[in-house]
């Protein structure tokens, strides 16, 4: 009896869904779907593209309450491992009518990427990294991380029965650590920044042994970073809003918060209108911001000292591209210190219930700022995303909010500590 045939590309290998090949974001040549991140020509960044086929508003609403729903514009067949993943994605998007009050704003969204199973958006980026590992026939899958995405990796790893070896730096919080450890992988502490980890990674990575979902798998992985622009487009009821404001570390995301949002225009999943993509950074990690404002696209590299350790990359990869988004769309980037970057975090939690990450204060606190330059119009449609959540990073909190008062157990100053408070 004959094995069933799987659809092949140029390399014999198992179809990856509408993606037809990686191309050259520098000079345009071509590779096939395998795992390899860099041109052999001129080293430039490899990125997917698709032959997109009947994706409509009805095909992908018919699809699950995941990310999934946008199979047909992602690097992955019908079947994503038989439902072995996380199942990441459609996050809420919460109409934050508080916060726009309190920033002087006619209409504003929160994007809670907190939602997602380990707690932050590389829920995303993961599940097409592994996807496609599993797809090249990798059973370890592995990457360098600031921490999200080590608890990201290792948790899809354990689901979909892989190997993982995750690398952070040494300095982490427990709230990424401890929770990357408890899904049972391998586990390695470099004593340096994430930059170290990721050149020791990228030395591993030559070898190919393994799927590295952020070196040889990263054309997947930053393609999963396009459902997070998708979803914001759909739930604002398919269009796209004027303004979005994104935290960068690596710049993955910004840039395809722009590629989601130019493929539902040409699909015509949604009507072509204006949109400014702006950038957000903590100034202890600004390379990106500090190039923006130099207005130059070549980023110097900083040594990071910041609380926003998940955005902590001092050499980000996809810098320049982010910069010509936000050149492109008439954004900008911006950054903010440590001390806002606590006030945003407590002002997003004090307004609309929501307790992000020292990514989310960051955003916020860039958002704050932007529309106090006039650089964000306060009376456009506004989307501010939150990639984290905040119980990962509670030191960033704990030494400035606690309890009201701490009393024996008596009525009478029960009463007395709720009056001082100001209620009655
Ligand atoms: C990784 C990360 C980002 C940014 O990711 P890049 O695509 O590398 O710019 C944003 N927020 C959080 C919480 C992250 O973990
Ligand atoms: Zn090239």
């Amino acid at each position: 009896m004959s094995t069933p045939t799987i659809a092949a590309n140029d390399a014999g290998i198992e179809s990856a869904g509408p993606a037809r090949c990686l191309t050259c974001r520098e000079c345009g040549a071509e590779y096939p779907l395998e795992a390899r991140y860099a041109c052999e020509q001129c080293f430039g960044p490899l990125e997917i593209s698709y032959d997109f086929v009947g994706v409509t508003r009805q095909s992908i609403q018919a699809g699950p309450s995941n990310m999934w729903r946008y199979a047909g514009l992602l690097p992955v067949g019908p079947d994503v491992n038989g439902g072995k993943n996380l199942q990441p994605g459609f996050t809420h998007l919460i109409k934050a009518d508080n916060l726009a009050k309190a920033l002087g704003m006619r209409a504003l969204w929160v994007k809670d990427d907190s939602g997602n199973p380990t707690h932050s958006f590389k829920d995303r980026v993961v599940a097409v990294a592994l996807e496609n590992g599993r797809r090249l026939g990798f059973t370890t899958v592995a990457c360098a991380s600031t921490g999200n995405l080590a608890n990201a990796v290792a948790a899809a790893a354990a689901r979909a029965g892989l190997k993982s070896c995750v690398v952070i730096p040494h300095d982490l919080e427990d709230g990424k650590t401890v929770t990357t450890a408890v899904y049972g992988g391998t586990l390695i502490e470099i004593e340096g920044s994430y930059d170290d980890v990721n050149r020791v990674c990228s030395e591993v990575a030559s070898d190919d042994e393994w799927g590295f979902v952020n070196v040889n798998l990263r054309p997947y992985y930053a393609e999963g970073s396009k459902t997070l622009g998708y979803e914001v487009a759909e739930q604002l009821g398919w269009r796209l809003p004027a303004q979005v404001v994104v935290p960068i570390a690596s710049g993955s995301l910004m840039t395809k918060i722009d590629k989601a949002f130019t493929e539902f225009i040409k699909l015509g999943l949604v009507q072509a209108s204006p949109y400014k993509i702006f950038g957000a950074q903590a100034t202890g990690c600004s390379p990106v911001a500090t190039a923006w404002k130099a207005g130059v696209d070549v980023i110097k590299p900083q040594k990071p000292n910041t609380i926003a350790k998940s955005l902590a990359i001092g050499n980000p990869a996809d810098g320049p591209y982010a910069i010509d988004v936000a050149n492109r769309t008439g954004g900008a980037i911006e950054d903010v210190t440590d001390d806002e970057v606590v006030e945003g975090i407590r002002l997003l939690a004090q307004t609309e219930g929501i307790f992000g990450e020292t990514a989310g204060g960051v955003t916020v606190a860039c958002l704050r700022k932007l529309l106090a330059q006039g650089l964000i119009d306060p009376n456009a449609d506004t989307v501010v995303l939150n990639t984290g959540d905040g119980l990962k990073t509670l030191d960033a909190v704990s030494g400035v909010v606690g309890p009201t008062a701490t009393i024996p157990a008596s009525l009478e100053q029960f009463r007395a500590a709720v009056k001082e408070a100001g209620l009655s």
